[in-house]
C-alpha cells in the first residue's frame, strides 16, 4: 500500500494500475508516469501510462461486455441496483475519497466533500431512472403496430478533465450505464487518483467485467485514441474547446461516433443596481473563485451596473483579500493550489496580460508561498470588452469587473463571445430577472445564486461551449438510440 504524507494527515493510495476487464493490470508498454501534489510540487506517486494498445484492450473488453456479457442479459433494475450500490460504497468510503481528491488536486476538503456530495446523489439520481427508461407506441397509418425502443448506444468513449475528477466521473458514467452502456474512461493525466479508487468500488459492486474500464493516460495519445477509434460507439468529452475541436473531427474522420461536448465557458455575471448587495458581492466572490477559479461555468466576465460600481467594487476587493488561500487540508482554507505547473504559468500570463492591457489591479497578481501552485485571489476592475482577460478563458482565482449602463446593452455585450455554457444575473426586479434569463445564450441562467448544481437539472453550453446536456433526463437521450419496431397486424 502506498500512503502520501500531507500536512497532519497519510492519505491512502489505492490503485495505480489500468482497470480493464475488471483486472488491474500494467499498461502493455509499462509506462508509468508521475502524478504531482499540486500543493508541494512533489510526486505523489507513478500510475500506469495507457496509450492506444490499452484502448484497444479496454474496448474490446467493453464490446465483449456488451455483446455477449452478463451485463446485456441482466434487468433494468438490477442495473439501477448495482448503481445504488456503488452509491452507497462511495459514501462509506467518504473521508478517504475525499483526502485522495485534495492530495491530487489541490482543492479544499471541504470542498471535496462538496463534490463528494453531488457524485452520491448522481449515481443515486441515475440508479433510479435504469428502468424508468421506455419507448412510446405510435399510432401510425395502416394495419401496423409501431413501437419505440430506448437502447443503449454501444461502447462508450469518455474523456475526463482534472477541475473536478469525481463529479464528472458520475456525470459520465451514471447516465451511461443506467441505460446499458459500457464505457471506457479516460482520466485527466494531472488527476488519475481518486477514479482508480472509485473503480476498486465498481468492482466490489458487482458490475460485471469489461463494463467499465478505467485508463489513466495522456490527451494527445490515450484521449486521441478513443475519439479515433472505430469500434467505440459514442465519445463524451469535458474539456477545452480547442481539445473539443479535435475530438469532434477525429469522429467524423473515423466512424461518425456520437458526440457530446462540455467545452469551455467565459460566463457574464451581471449586477444591477437594485441587487441585494450583500448577496450579489458574495455570490460573484464564489463565482469566480471557487475550486480556485478552475470552474468552465466560473463567472468570469462580471458586469456591474454604473450606479452600483465604485461600491461594488470596493467591497469586492476587501472580500478577495480575505479570502484564506493555503493547505487545502485545513479546514480555515478557502483557496488552494492550481492544479499544476502549466496552469500556474497560464493564469500568471493572463495576469501580466491584463496589466499589460492597462486594466486596473486592485489586489492579487501574485503567487501566494514559495512551493506549490498558489496564486493570489486576483481582481482587474476597468476591464474592457476587448481585453484578452474579458475574451479569454483564463480558468484561475482572476476576476475581471466590467462597467455597463442599461439592460439592453449589457444583453448584447454578455452574447458577444463564441461561448454560452452559463450566465448569471443578481436583481430584485423579475422582470429584468426574466430579461436576463431569456435573452442570454447560454445553457444555464442562474437568478440571484451561482454555481447550483443538481443531478435532475440538465447542464451544457449553447455556442462553442458544447454539444448535448449532461444530468436530468436530458442527459439520458445521449447514451441511448431510438429503435422503431413496425409489426404488420
Ligand atoms: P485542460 O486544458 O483544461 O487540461 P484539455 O481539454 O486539454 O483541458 O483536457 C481535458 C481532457 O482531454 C483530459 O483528459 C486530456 O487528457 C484530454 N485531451 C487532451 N488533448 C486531447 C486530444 N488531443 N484528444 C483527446 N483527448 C485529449
Amino acid at each position: 500500500m502506498v500512503t502520501a504524507t500531507v500536512p497532519g494527515e497519510q492519505v491512502k493510495i489505492g490503485q495505480t494500475r489500468l482497470l480493464i476487464n475488471n483486472e488491474w493490470v500494467n499498461s502493455v508498454s509499462d509506462r508509468r508516469f508521475e502524478t504531482i501534489n499540486p500543493t508541494t510540487g512533489e510526486v505523489i506517486c507513478e500510475v500506469s501510462e495507457a496509450d492506444a494498445p490499452d484502448v484497444d484492450k479496454a474496448v474490446q473488453a467493453a464490446r465483449n461486455a456488451f455483446t455477449n456479457g452478463e451485463w446485456r442479459k441482466i434487468s433494468a433494475t438490477r442495473r439501477g441496483e448495482l448503481l445504488y450500490k456503488l452509491a452507497d460504497l462511495i459514501e462509506q468510503n467518504i473521508d478517504e475519497l475525499a483526502q485522495l481528491e485534495t492530495l491530487d488536486n489541490g482543492k479544499p476538503l471541504q470542498d471535496s466533500f462538496g463534490d463528494l456530495g453531488l457524485v452520491i446523489a448522481c449515481y443515486r439520481y441515475y440508479a433510479g431512472w435504469a428502468d424508468k427508461v421506455q419507448g412510446k407506441t405510435i399510432p401510425i397509418n395502416g394495419p401496423y403496430f409501431c413501437y419505440t425502443r430506448h437502447e443503449p448506444v454501444g461502447v462508450v468513449g469518455q474523456i475526463i478533465p482534472w477541475n473536478f475528477p469525481l463529479v464528472m466521473q458520475a456525470w459520465k458514467l451514471a447516465p451511461a450505464l443506467a441505460t446499458g452502456n459500457t464505457v471506457v474512461l479516460k482520466t485527466a493525466e494531472q488527476t488519475p487518483l481518486s477514479a482508480l479508487r472509485v473503480g476498486e468500488l465498481i468492482i466490489e459492486a458487482g458490475f460485471p467485467p469489461g463494463v467499465v474500464n478505467i485508463l489513466s493516460g495522456y490527451g494527445p495519445t490515450a484521449g486521441a485514441a478513443i475519439a479515433n477509434h472505430r469500434d467505440i460507439d459514442k465519445v463524451a468529452f469535458t474539456g477545452s474547446t480547442e481539445v473539443g475541436h479535435l475530438i469532434m473531427e477525429a469522429a467524423a474522420k473515423s466512424n461518425l461516433k456520437r458526440v457530446t461536448l462540455e467545452l469551455g465557458g467565459k460566463s457574464p455575471n451581471i449586477v444591477f443596481a437594485d441587487a441585494n448587495m450583500d448577496a450579489a458581492i458574495a455570490g460573484s466572490h464564489d463565482a469566480i473563485f471557487f475550486n480556485q477559479g478552475q470552474c468552465c461555468c466560473a463567472g468570469s466576465r462580471l458586469f456591474v451596473e454604473e450606479k452600483c460600481y465604485d461600491e461594488f467594487v470596493a467591497r469586492t476587493v476587501e472580500r478577495a483579500r480575505a479570502r484564506v488561500v493555503g493547505n487545502p487540508f485545513d479546514a480555515k482554507t478557502e483557496q488552494g493550489p492550481q492544479v499544476d505547473k502549466d496552469q500556474f504559468d497560464r493564469v500568471m500570463s493572463y495576469i501580466e496580460s491584463g496589466m499589460r492591457e492597462g486594466a486596473e489591479m486592485l489586489c492579487g497578481g501574485n503567487q501566494v508561498g514559495d512551493k506549490g501552485y498558489f496564486i493570489a485571489p486576483t481582481v482587474f476592475a476597468g476591464v474592457r470588452d476587448d481585453m484578452k482577460i474579458a475574451q479569454e478563458e483564463i480558468f484561475g482565482p482572476v476576476m475581471s469587473i466590467i462597467k455597463f449602463k442599461d439592460i439592453d446593452e449589457v444583453i448584447q455585450r454578455a452574447n458577444a463571445t463564441m461561448y454560452g455554457l452559463a450566465a448569471a444575473v443578481w436583481t430584485q426586479d423579475i422582470t429584468k430577472a426574466h430579461a436576463i434569463a431569456n435573452n442570454l445564450r447560454a445553457g444555464t441562467v442562474w437568478v440571484n445564486c451561482y454555481d447550483i448544481f443538481d443531478a435532475a437539472a440538465p447542464f451544457g453550453g449553447f455556442k462553442q461551449s458544447g454539444i448535448g446536456r449532461e444530468l436530468g433526463e436530458y442527459g439520458l437521450q445521449q447514451y441511448t438510440e431510438v429503435k422503431t419496431v413496425t409489426i404488420k397486424l
